[in-house]
């Protein structure tokens, strides 16, 4: 048994929802947390 506390980081930068805010995405069909600084460049589709 895996006794791994199930952590929440952005996929994008590794930030923690210690560190801020996190919601959460979906990308490539795999749920994901993103941070609240690294949404606005996806909203924006930046490259
Ligand atoms: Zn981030």
């Amino acid at each position: 048994m895996e006794d791994k506390k199930e952590e929440s980081k952005c996929f994008i930068c590794g930030a923690t929802s210690d560190e801020r805010v996190l919601l959460n995405s979906e990308h490539e069909g795999e749920s994901k947390k993103v941070c609240v600084r690294c949404l606005p460049p996806l909203i924006h589709g930046g490259s």
